[in-house]
């Protein structure tokens, strides 16, 4: 018997068909005497809805009002899931995260969790109902219904799971688990049985969009076994741990590839390489809310330097403008950029134990004649910017010379 929190995410939960296999297993597992808290998401679709509709009301809507709004979207489906239990004969019973008492701050659209209320669930837990609960949504002090920011439900799962101490944390979705990398990029990837949080964590940041990954991070903090899993089919999905993989197997040193296409580059040419510099670049930067990723500056020559950093693609035109306004200031020769780059990374805690990672990666690119522009390396990744042509090329040859295929498979 084990006390599991699970949840369904909008796919899962996106039609009357899917909220009743929803149901269903949620059966089988209460069946088996498991403890289920149920988290869900709005039905697919239905947050983007609403979200247009307060747009049609309001050019920029009202951040309280929207929450209101938004959570509704929820609350949909925690009552029909629980009417779909009850239909199976199941004692279920729904709340929202005011209910339940899912205390956050005030930032309306973006808050975070600071308190959960943990009894009338496991009172219902101990009366052998299943408990249903909205995920996205909780309660300010003052009694504001507040939102989590966009997929937010997986860290209400994974924040019921911590307060209840819960087994495991399972994330159902519409993939049956995290791949060595994008299965439509490389067909040969492989499902992974087992991933560190730190390396989810990096597949996640770097483009493989399974979990939000604020609820990655809050799992690893509270140390709650995640699971992810599909809801559409049967399987063992990938559990994300902080256990070693089982002793006497040998841990592989790269785990997976990620990629990213939300990727641009801004070059500042010829700076006056004194002290300062980076900060008189960057701080604009950062002033505008623009979040950088890999920096490099290059060594001098005759007392001048290139400095080149990346953002997301989506700021590209923002960070460029801010830089051309004052390249004059910097005394700087040019601002170049571009914004038809990739980033392709190799990630695994293995690295840390094995030599010469780095160089394989090179040579495999080099092999297929791809030109590297920027590299930046940690302890368990190592990240290039290529030229986005060159992307699915790369994360195929980076698969194969890591070996991570699935064997029946060829690449
Ligand atoms: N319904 C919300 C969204 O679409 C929360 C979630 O699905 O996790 O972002
Ligand atoms: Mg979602």
């Amino acid at each position: 018997m084990a006390l599991l929190v699970q949840k369904y995410g909008g796919t899962s939960v996106g039609s009357v068909e899917r909220i009743k296999a929803v149901a269903d297993r949620v059966y089988k597992h209460h069946k088996q005497g498991d403890k289920i808290v149920v988290v869900v998401s709005a039905m697919s679709g239905e947050t983007n809805r609403l979200i247009e509709l307060a747009k049609s009301m309001q050019e920029d809507p009202d951040k309280r009002e929207m929450d209101v709004l938004l959570s509704t979207g929820e609350q949909v489906t925690i009552a029909v899931l629980s009417m779909a239990l009850k239909s199976l004969g199941i004692d279920a019973r729904s709340y929202t995260g005011k209910q339940v008492r899912i205390v956050t701050d005030s930032a309306h659209g973006k808050a975070r969790i600071q308190h959960i209320d943990t009894e009338s669930m496991k009172a219902d837990l101990d009366s052998d109902r299943v408990v249903v609960v909205a995920g996205f949504q909780g309660v300010d002090v003052q009694g504001n219904i507040t939102t989590l920011g966009r997929g937010g439900s997986d860290t209400t799962g994974v924040a019921l799971a911590a307060a209840l101490k819960a087994d495991e944390c399972q994330i159902y979705t519409d993939v049956d688990g995290v791949y060595t990398t994008d299965p439509r990029v490389v067909d040969s990837a492989r499902r992974l049985d087992k991933i560190t949080f730190e390396e989810m964590l990096e597949m996640a940041s770097l483009g493989s969009k399974v979990l939000q990954i604020r609820s990655v991070e809050f799992a690893g903090k509270y140390q709650v076994p995640l699971r992810v899993l599909s809801s559409f089919t049967d399987g063992e999905g990938t559990l994300i741990t902080t256990e070693k993989r089982e002793s006497g197997m040998e841990q592989p040193a790269v785990s997976g590839i990620a990629f990213s296409r939300d990727e641009a580059k801004l070059t500042v040419k010829g700076v006056p390489d004194t002290p300062g510099i980076a900060s008189k670049i960057l701080v604009p930067i950062s002033d505008a809310n623009i979040e950088v990723d890999m920096i490099v500056q290059n060594i001098s020559a005759d007392g001048t330097t290139d400095f080149t950093f990346t953002v997301h693609r989506n700021e590209f035109d923002r960070a460029l403008a801010i830089l051309k306004d004052i390249q004059l200031e910097l005394g700087a020769k040019d601002v170049i950029g571009d914004a038809k780059i990739v980033k392709v990374s190799i990630v695994g805690v293995g690295m840390r134990s094995h030599a010469g990672v780095a160089s394989t990666m090179f040579k495999a690119l080099a092999l297929e004649s791809i030109n590297i522009q920027l590299i930046s390396t940690s302890e368990i990744k190592v990240s290039v910017i290529i030229d986005e042509k060159y992307m699915e090329l790369a994360v195929r040859s980076l698969h194969s010379a890591f070996e991570l295929g699935d064997s029946s498979t060829s690449n």
